[in-house]
């Protein structure tokens, strides 16, 4: 798995991507942007520039079976070329962006990144939240159901459910907040919540898999996923506690959903597999696979950050208001695919899966106000002097994760950002 394109000594004539904190060489995750007063099409992030794959591929410097597939204002004609295709350009880019020689022919397709708008990767058919984060599952339980934190089906599924595509939007749009029936003091009553909070996430892109009616064998199932991201599911727990009994969230959830612009691909993040959740319950025969226990599971840091008027107004920093990991996932990206497509459910390409929050065992881990505050039972102080509950109008969420080992270089998903208006 591991090849030149992840040598740590690798270096780029794009002077601004060596030692970059997000997008080094060995990065090059994919996106869809517009350039100044231009269309969108497929782009990869290369230190603080944008090279645009359209512009390269009619310079004839990109296999001609993927030319077409780039200049399109989604990914989603790329993922259906599979992985191979996705191999492919990053061999080619990683050369391209290396060798001094091509510099002349490639730097017209650059682009100052500040100078461009990332739009959303892909074209959303479905979108699919589970409930992987062990920890944030178990918490959230002991809130609501003190006898029964974490309920007996957990460690044999991955918990999920369908969620709206029509609400997805890319990283940097005003969050609106939402009305919904809550529970006032005389009984429901239709309100704006008062209880909005957001909820740290992975994207998993699926690039295809299955048709109607079959399903996909978990050794294949890794196959499926075309890159990971950031996600934060805004969440009204207002609305939510109200309205989820019994078929769980809907309104509360289906206003806005916002993921990172850059599609970090499984290649990007080779170097920092891990293996899957310890665990007691051996998973099911369709959900238990050798190499996907060994290394279906990967290895980033997670982190939220907060800034509110006050905070922006007085010059301070953002303020971390929790640290994750990608390693309190219950269960792999390989699982979730696999268990989706089980009873036979068509996985398409532009398909978008959030992984569930993504809390660790400890407080400063959590990765939702629900838990940081107890369900706004316990403020959190901030270093502007105010407290937080919930989230209030002109906070700003970003969520980052960053992958570092010994012996490579540094790598990032990005940012995934939300102002509340
Ligand atoms: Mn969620």
């Amino acid at each position: 798995m591991l090849d030149k394109t992840h040598d740590q000594a690798l270096l780029s004539w794009v002077d601004s991507a060596n030692g970059h904190p997000q997008f080094p060489i060995q990065n090059l995750p994919f996106g869809v942007f517009s350039p100044p007063s231009g269309v969108p099409r497929v782009g990869v992030a290369i230190g603080d520039a944008v090279l645009d794959l359209a512009a390269l591929s009619r310079a004839g410097l990109l296999d001609t079976s993927v030319s077409e597939a780039c200049d399109r204002p989604e990914l989603n004609a790329l993922m259906l070329l599979g992985s191979g295709a996705r191999r492919l350009i990053r061999e080619k880019l990683s050369s391209l962006l290396s060798e001094r020689g091509a510099r002349m022919a490639v730097s017209d397709a650059l682009y100052l990144a500040a100078d461009c708008t990332l739009h959303l990767p892909a074209r959303i058919g479905d979108y699919t939240d589970f409930y992987a984060g062990i920890h944030h599952a178990r918490a959230v339980g002991k809130i609501f159901r003190p006898d029964e934190p974490l309920m007996p089906n957990y460690v044999h599924l991955p918990i999920g459910y369908h969620g709206r595509s029509s609400s997805i939007v890319a990283s940097g749009t005003p969050v609106k907040r939402p009305s919904g029936q809550v529970v006032g003091e005389q009984g429901p009553i239709f309100s704006s919540s008062a209880k909005l909070d957001y909820e740290l996430e992975m994207a998993i892109w699926i690039g295809g898999a299955n048709d109607r009616g079959s399903t996909v064998p978990i050794r294949d199932a890794q196959n499926a996923v075309w890159g990971y991201g950031l996600l934060n599911d805004w969440s009204a727990r207002d609305i939510q506690s109200w309205e989820y009994r019994p078929l769980g969230p809907f309104l509360s959830k289906n206003f806005i959903t916002t993921v990172s612009p850059w599609v970090t691909t499984p290649e990007a993040l080779a170097p920092f597999r891990r293996p899957a959740f310890p665990r007691d319950t051996r998973p099911m025969d369709y959900l238990f696979d050798d190499a996907d226990q060994a290394g279906g599971g990967v290895d980033i840091s997670l982190e939220v950050s907060l800034s509110t008027t006050r905070s922006r107004d007085e010059g301070l920093p953002d303020f971390v208001l929790s640290v994750s990991h990608s390693r309190y996932l219950y269960w792999t990206a390989a699982q979730l695919v696999a268990h989706h497509a089980s009873g036979g459910c068509p996985l398409r390409a532009g398909d978008l899966f959030g992984t569930g929050t993504i809390s660790g065992p400890a407080k400063h881990e959590a990765g939702s106000l629900l838990e940081l505050s107890t369900d706004g039972r316990v403020p959190v102080d901030l270093p502007s002097g105010e407290t937080r509950t919930y989230l209030q109008d002109g906070d700003e969420i970003t969520l980052r994760g960053i992958c570092k080992k010994d012996g490579f270089a540094s790598i990032s998903l990005g940012e995934c950002r939300g102002r509340i208006e």
